[in-house]
């Protein structure tokens, strides 16, 4: 057994903006057992749609409309931390490349019998029918582009899986809040008594354009301290998608820890909805979170 499978998108449990946790943590029977489900990254039906049908039936509004082709939710679902991190798999075969948003948790589940409790490994052996069946790196044909969203222990402690093979990037705009010897605990990992994973972060300046064996990926990455110093977007213009880590989610407060700032984050807040606004066609922008939200409108989200 191993600890991931998949949903489908039909699902009301598929739904990203409105996964319960507890809901989720129910196994699919038909696959190997997982920590870890997936779903092709598609946008509502539209606005419209969605209001027709109303919130109840909110689940039937998911369709291919037109689908981001090439980017997977993963959720990492029993972990032993309960933070079921969102993890983003954007598949760029033109640089033979996937690149990782985060690497959650590093699959210590709640659940005895769970066989895979490694990302790379769901990622390179686990079927996936909204990728023809296949798994996502089928043998890890593909490289890897990791980039934290920032330093949390539920955004990093899978890193060291892709550590050997594949380059690690980071904001460059506090280098010292994720130096070695601060690490341990800006990583929250000292304070819970879990072994800080090593790593070497490339560390990327603001407004890059992140690439995969010097082709590009599609996405540009933004500084947005507030949350943390090294807190960062990605933004995919092309799929009209924004990824924010833990800069904002539904439903639950926005933690800052010692190290956060308030007043940085709206600062932050202010610059990715100028982004959002300034961009051809806004409203179809879709916010996509490190915990609990994605496909949610952008502008909704960061304005209300
Ligand atoms: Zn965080």
């Amino acid at each position: 057994m191993s600890c991931f499978w998949w949903l489908k998108a039909d699902k009301k449990s598929n739904v990203p903006s409105h996964i319960p946790h507890h809901e989720n943590s129910i196994p699919s029977p038909q696959l190997r057992q997982s920590d870890f489900r997936y779903q092709r990254m598609q946008k509502l039906k539209s606005r419209t749609g969605h209001q027709e049908c109303g919130e109840e039936h909110e689940t039937k509004c998911i369709q291919g409309y037109p689908p981001a082709p090439t980017t997977f939710l993963i959720v990492e679902t029993d972990d032993i931390y309960a933070e079921h991190p969102f993890i983003y798999a954007k598949i760029v075969p033109s640089a033979n490349t996937i690149l990782l948003i985060d690497t959650g948790c590093g699959g210590a589940s709640n659940d005895p019998d769970i066989e895979i409790t490694s990302l790379r490994e769901f990622l390179e052996t686990t079927a996936v029918a909204d990728n023809g069946g296949k798994p996502l790196n089928e043998q890890g044909r593909m490289r890897y582009v990791i980039v934290l969203s920032h330093c949390h222990y539920d955004h990093i402690l899978g890193v060291e899986q892709f550590t050997v093979d594949s380059p690690i990037l980071a904001s460059a705009y506090s280098p010292s809040f994720i130096s070695p010897i601060n690490l341990p605990a800006h990583s929250l990992c000292k304070g819970l008594a879990v072994r800080t994973p090593t790593y070497t972060p490339i560390l990327v300046p603001h407004q890059s354009s992140i690439l995969g064996g010097g082709a590009p990926l599609g996405v540009t990455l933004f500084h947005t301290p507030g949350h943390t110093p090294d807190e960062l977007a990605l933004w995919d213009e092309k799929e009209k998608m924004l990824y924010v880590g833990d800069t904002l989610y539904e439903w639950e407060h926005i933690i800052f820890p010692n190290e956060g700032n308030i007043m940085t984050w709206l600062s932050s807040l202010d610059a990715l909805v100028a982004l959002v606004a300034q961009s051809p066609s806004p409203n179809e922008i879709r916010i996509n979170c490190g915990h609990r939200t994605a496909l949610r409108p952008a502008l909704e989200q960061k304005t209300a």
